[in-house]
């Protein structure tokens, strides 16, 4: 008998892990840019953290498609000709782990043999080619083509909205940055940095642009966009300046109709109500507002285009 066969979330879950720390390493390097170093020769410096994402690319679609194999069996997976198989009776146990797996050309038919190719985006098939042969010119240590951040993030995505869906990228680096064990300890650092989750959203839109971030989520993220109150609520600090928040808007009307009353953040996942009504300030368009407190006398409603404020008697 084959003993300790992996499951299909094992799989996918390394996958996952693969593409995130690709993402993560990209985002640390820029992160901790200065103004005084131009982008260009910090990345040129950095390379080999661009060389390494591919690997990591590789390795999460490689893991991917294993968990779609599991999904029918695990026994898929064995790169070894049945005839050789140790599992007559007369055989002792072996254990899944020792035995090697199938990769490249096999893994990819295996694949397309278990899962319904219509729900498989058309360009996963040059996408997985393209970063195979990139993948295997560094590792063999031929890989001198230079590569840039935003080409590698937008490898990223599309990894994920090829086999996951749209969405899937970002759930998945909300859920690794949330589960950090910092949160269970109020480790301030680590809360603070609520702030810096927000930023990473800003990162991808002002290096890949909202257009190309479009195709990534299920909401139409080119629509009019208005501020989250609980992205404020949570990112927002005081500073010598003063109370600093998030004044970018990510937030956008669920569905997006004119008498609409949902809204749904994208950065925070919070889906919230909100009221039509004209905001009072000159100069502000806005007609979506949401409750922001309610006492016994008041309520406390913010316009969620300019952030003003209107306390109404009750
Ligand atoms: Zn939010
Ligand atoms: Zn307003």
């Amino acid at each position: 008998m084959i003993k300790d066969i992996p499951n299909s979330d094992e799989y996918k879950d390394v996958a996952i892990e693969c593409l995130i720390q690709a993402y993560n390493n990209i985002y640390n390097v820029d992160n901790t840019l200065n103004n005084e170093t131009p982008r260009e020769e910090i990345w040129e410096y950095n390379q080999i953290v661009l060389r390494t994402a591919i690997v990591l690319i590789h390795q999460g679609l490689e893991g991917l498609m294993k968990s779609e194999i599991c999904k029918k069996t695990p026994l898929l997976l064995i790169d070894r000709k049945r005839s050789d198989w140790k599992t007559l009776p007369d055989s002792a146990d072996e254990s899944f782990s020792e035995m090697n797996t199938i990769g490249g050309d096999d893994l990819l038919r295996t694949f397309f043999a278990c899962v319904n190719t219509k729900k498989i985006d058309t360009n996963f098939l040059s996408h997985y080619e393209e970063i195979r042969i990139k993948r295997n010119k560094i590792v063999h240590g031929i890989g001198t083509e230079k590569l840039t951040p935003e080409y590698i993030l937008i490898l990223i995505l599309n990894s994920f909205t090829y086999l996951l869906g749209k969405d899937s990228f970002w759930d998945a680096v909300s859920s690794k940055f949330y589960s950090h064990p910092g949160f269970k300890y109020e480790d301030s650092d680590i809360e603070w940095e609520d702030m810096i989750h927000y930023n990473r959203m800003e990162y991808l839109n002002l290096f890949i642009g909202k257009k190309e971030l479009k195709k990534h989520f299920s909401t139409d993220i080119t629509a009019r966009e208005y501020l989250c109150p609980f992205c404020i609520e949570k990112a927002e600090m005081i500073t010598e300046d003063g109370l600093k928040y998030p004044d970018s808007k990510w937030a956008f009307l669920n569905p997006n109709k004119p008498d609409s009353t949902n809204m749904s953040c994208i950065v925070c996942g919070t889906d919230f109500g909100i009221i039509r009504e004209d905001c009072e300030k000159t100069n502000c368009k806005g007609n979506v507002k949401y409750l922001l407190e309610d006492d016994d006398t008041t309520e406390t409603w913010v316009c969620l285009t300019c952030w003003n404020e209107e306390i109404k008697n009750t």
